[in-house]
């Protein structure tokens, strides 16, 4: 057990001018009115006060935080009160106290309708002062080290307690050490055999690829110091849960070094971290899809770093988290890293005002639950999704919708009733009307437009964020999906018959339909628009004598242009960018708005259009249509097959917060910083950097390929006339454009 002078000398370390008095005062305080008790261990209980205290020592926190942590069960399971607490120890320590006690009694794993109240009163507890809640982290870590002793049938439930609620809200206010732990500890308990696996997994690679390790941190440093980076390197294995995590929610298996380890490049400052990803971006090949500045985009936790992955040393994929030292405090310390003691002042003040968006968030967080929603409904949302990123909306009628981050008009929509989010053509935000691919935001009351004539654009699919409005639209849009590839079959069939000098009859096909294997003309036209069935083979199927179709002289002659395909208004589709590089992630997808209905759309590669680009489709049979931006000198491949360009315009709502991808080069001059303005001026231009690979050309120059992310060639051109103000760049170019 640990001495007096040993938890006062670890206080000290961090803090010069730590009231030992006071220490020792509770110490002693403790230890006496635990008196005899023992844990279930065997051990004096009093062990375990000090213990919550020492790992609080390691968060570097202020006297009266080290105080409560001793003195934490003292009113619960001794004789002290809270009178006598006040007494010796003063208002504020006898106050967290007293916030810790009632927390202890909460259980948040009992019936639905309790669970909601206490977890409610839980926070609570913890909007009067935060330190309680760190507190209440470090009591449960220490608990669930020593969940061996817990009774049998008490472990799982504390250890789906810690999964559910604590170690979320450890995550939500950045401590993700403590949330990495608290997880790991719960998942052993509650899944055993999982853990166990994972863990021989883990062992049998770390046998396997010891040395790798340690090679890669050598080179990347290496790598680093040799352009004047000076970083320390530290290779870092995901804990079993995190891999657990991945593997249920991706269902693959882990066969990756990268799926294990990750590595961390710490410098000492902002600048320094774009000049090592200026580094490691130009000495190996980037893994697309993976690059996230949350630097100049912090977390809602606040965290902060450039997250990237590249093909690194010994053609491993190795991902890195470049961050500065004191990021580095943040992401590990969270919440805590603000309480850090400085100049004998209480930390107290620190952590209720600094600019801690975490607390922000416990706050309003905090104040939309006491306005009210039964314990039933908010608990539905808590349990997991509150403590991730979560908005809370209204009806016209006050009824509180809660929903994922990210959440659109649509999501509510469909949380409010199925039906709602079938028929939903418009919303009002606050009164406003507004887009239904808007992002909600907390407090928003929203009012969704219906029409009984509306079926969901299978675009939705792409754009909602939650399960329930995700399987409605699927549902619904099977059907119209169906019916526009009929369209678009019957389009195709008409024109091959005038083509082939036929005379085309719906009459004469529905008695052909044996001949071609299907149940009805829809089908027969589906399966043209899909691509299943040749044009030429339903006019064989009414005229057999038929040699084929005509050479393709006379083919480029055909009328062009009939059945061109409109756009509407608010309807949007899910695409995907196929080979932007060989590695290409192929979950990189993006919604486009303006194309026509339910077929499959997407742009050409490398770079596609952005809306004010003059566009045109290209219609493949069975792949649905390509748009190119008419410059593209891909074009000219389509050149002899008029009948397959398509007539297409953008129809783009000015206020929709749509992106559209596009790729740009810049070269800029080799110079510490470079890449930093290069990013501070897409960022402060609103513009989003999807991706980034670098090359040098040669020792002055460095060429970067850009993925960035626009809402038009208006907000594009002004991002290109930037980067060529700045003297950095010496030539910026949209790609294929
Ligand atoms: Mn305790």
């Amino acid at each position: 057990m640990m001495r007096q002078y040993e938890l006062v000398e670890r206080v000290r370390r961090y803090n010069p001018n730590t009231d030992e008095a006071l220490l020792d005062r509770a110490y002693v305080y403790a230890m006496r009115a635990h008196g005899t008790q023992t844990r279930a261990s065997g051990d004096p209980y009093f062990s375990h006060p000090l213990e919550v205290a020492a790992i609080l020592t390691d968060l570097k926190l202020d006297d009266a935080t080290i105080v409560a942590a001793l003195l934490h069960d003292t009113i619960e399971d001794t004789d002290a009160t809270r009178e006598e607490i006040e007494t010796r120890f003063g208002k504020q320590i006898a106050a967290l106290v007293e916030g810790l006690t009632k927390i202890k009694k909460l259980d948040l794993v009992s019936r639905q309708a309790k669970q909601a109240e206490n977890l409610r009163k839980l926070l609570l507890a913890i909007a009067d002062d935060v330190r309680v809640l760190l507190v209440k982290l470090a009591d449960r870590l220490h608990n669930m080290r020593t969940l061996k002793w817990v009774p049998e049938e008490k472990r799982s439930r504390v250890a789906q307690e810690t999964l559910d609620i604590y170690a979320p809200l450890a995550g939500r206010m950045g401590m993700q050490d403590m949330r990495e732990e608290l997880e790991d500890l719960s998942f052993r308990q509650l899944s055993t055999e999982a853990y166990n696996s994972i863990l021989a997994r883990l062992q049998a690679l770390k046998d396997s690829s010891g040395k790798v390790l340690s090679a890669i941190e050598r080179e990347l440093a290496e790598a680093l110091a040799q352009k004047g980076v000076t970083a320390q390197v530290k290779g870092r294995e995901k804990r079993p849960y995190s891999i657990w995590r991945k593997m249920e929610q991706k269902s693959v298996a882990f066969e990756q070094l990268s799926d294990i380890y990750g590595f961390r490049i710490i410098v000492e400052d902002t600048a320094q971290c774009y000049a090592a990803l200026g580094v490691v971006h130009t000495k190996w090949p980037v893994v697309p899809g993976r690059f996230k500045d949350y630097i100049s985009t912090p977390k809602q936790n606040d965290y902060r770093s450039i997250h990237t992955t590249v093909v690194g040393p010994g053609r491993q994929r190795v991902e890195l988290q470049i961050r500065s030292r004191k990021m580095h405090e943040i992401a590990e310390y969270g919440i805590a890293a603000h309480a850090i003691y400085k100049d004998g002042a209480s930390a107290t003040e620190d952590l209720l005002t600094r600019d801690s968006s975490a607390y922000a968030w416990l706050r309003r967080t905090i104040e939309l639950l006491a306005e009210g929603s039964s314990p039933e409904e908010f608990l539905e949302h808590t349990k997991l999704e509150l403590f991730h990123d979560q908005v809370f909306c209204f009806t016209p009628k006050g009824r509180l919708i809660a929903l994922p981050r990210r959440a659109t008009p649509i999501d509510f929509a469909y949380a409010v009733h199925t039906d709602v989010g079938n028929m939903a053509i418009g919303a009002k935000i606050n009164g406003k009307v507004s887009p239904l691919v808007s992002e909600l935001h907390n407090g928003d009351e929203v009012e969704i437009i219906t029409s009984p004539a509306q079926t969901p654009p299978a675009a939705w699919e792409s754009i909602v964020v939650t399960g329930k409005a995700r399987a409605a639209i699927r549902r619904a849009t099977r059907v119209a999906v169906r019916a526009q590839y009929a369209a678009l079959g019957r389009k195709i069939a008409e024109r091959a018959f005038a083509r082939a000098g036929k005379p085309f009859s719906e009459e004469k096909l529905a008695g052909a339909l044996n001949r071609l294997a299907r149940a009805s003309l829809e089908d027969v036209y589906a399966g043209v628009g899909r691509g299943e069935i040749r044009p030429d083979d339903v006019i064989k199927a009414l005229h057999p004598e038929w040699s084929g179709a005509r050479p393709p002289e006379e083919r480029a002659a055909a009328p062009r242009g009939e059945g061109w395909f409109e756009l509407k208004r608010g309807q949007s589709l899910k695409f995907k960018i196929p080979g932007i590089e060989a590695e290409a992630d192929p979950a990189t997808a993006i919604p486009i708005r303006g194309l026509n209905g339910e077929l499959p759309v997407r742009f050409a590669p490398n770079g596609g259009a952005v809306p004010g680009d003059r566009i045109v489709g290209i219609l493949s049979p069975g792949e649905g249509i390509t748009v190119y931006p008419i410059q593209s000198p891909a074009l000219q491949d389509f050149e002899e097959e008029p009948e397959r360009w398509l007539d297409v315009r953008w129809d783009i709502d000015e206020e929709s917060p749509q992106r559209f991808p596009a790729q740009i080069v810049v070269t800029a001059t080799n110079e510490p910083g470079s890449l930093a303005q290069i990013a501070q001026v897409i960022g402060e231009r609103d513009g989003n950097i999807a991706n980034l690979r670098m090359s040098s050309r040669s020792a002055d120059f460095t060429r970067m390929v850009i993925d960035v992310e626009v809402y038009d060639l208006r907000h594009l051109n002004g991002i290109l006339a930037d980067l060529r103000a700045r003297p950095v760049v010496s030539s910026v170019e949209r790609l294929n454009a």
